[in-house]
């Protein structure tokens, strides 16, 4: 991180509009969060509140239209693409519903993907493996995704989204394919990673996964309501 001392992550009343042919929505209409360290954040509300647009402006994915946002105290926004990219593999861990694992590497190549957006390192294949490891995946370490069952593929990506020690780790929906106990093992690991200093933002309509964080936001039109 940039600045021990700022929030890990902060948006200041960003704002996104989208222009579509039924006129301009505004999917993101000034919101102001702040996660530190030990936060577990979830964020619930309809579907098409923003929840996702938000999510994707704080993981310097989507600049918006209005407003700030500040990882360890620095505006991603403000970096050109390419050291916007790397600022983000370094700082940012993203989770997804559907986990986007690329399908034609294997367990290990998958974790260690990153290398291709970033500097590569010895630490980094150790570092895969003892999270494959931890995540009960050392099996499978040549294994493609489509070979997995959904709750390992899942935890795939989680290590993927861990192995690059970010100190933000951003889950959108990452139960929504998981029977139970797969998504239970998945908000331990998020749990986990909060205690030990991290912070997590997790968008969810499951209320098991809303009880797991330390604190709950709901979004409603573009606006935290509560
Ligand atoms: P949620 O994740 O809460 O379901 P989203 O953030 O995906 O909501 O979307 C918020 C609103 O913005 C919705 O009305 C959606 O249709 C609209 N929207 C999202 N992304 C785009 C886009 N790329 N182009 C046009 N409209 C979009
Ligand atoms: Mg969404």
């Amino acid at each position: 991180m940039t600045d021990m001392s700022s929030p890990i992550l902060a948006t200041r009343e960003v704002r996104k509009e989208f222009r579509t042919a039924d006129g301009v929505i505004a999917a993101v209409d000034g919101v102001s969060i702040e996660l530190n360290g030990g936060d577990f954040v979830a964020l619930h509300g309809p579907s098409g509140c923003g929840k996702s647009t938000l999510m994707l402006m704080a993981g310097a994915l989507l600049s918006p239209d209005d407003g700030e946002v500040e990882i360890g105290g620095e505006n991603p926004y403000q970096l050109g693409v390419e050291r916007r990219a790397g600022f983000r593999s370094e700082h940012v861990g993203f989770v997804f519903q559907q986990f986007h694992l690329i399908p034609f590497l294997d367990v290990l190549d998958n974790v260690r993907v990153c290398e291709l957006a970033s500097k590569s390192s010895a630490d980094l294949d150790i570092r895969a493996r003892e999270l494959l490891d931890k995540f009960q995946l050392s099996e499978r370490l040549h294994h493609v995704p489509s070979t997995l069952s959904v709750g390992e593929q899942q935890r795939v990506a989680l290590a993927r989204a861990l192995v690059q020690q970010p100190k933000l780790i951003l889950a959108d929906e990452p139960t929504g394919n998981l029977d139970a106990e797969n998504a239970g093992i998945i908000l331990q690991h998020l749990s986990g990673f909060a205690e030990a200093g991290g912070a997590v933002l997790m968008v969810t309509h499951d209320d098991r996964a809303r009880s797991a964080a330390s604190r709950s936001l709901e979004l409603k039109q573009g606006k935290i309501c509560s």
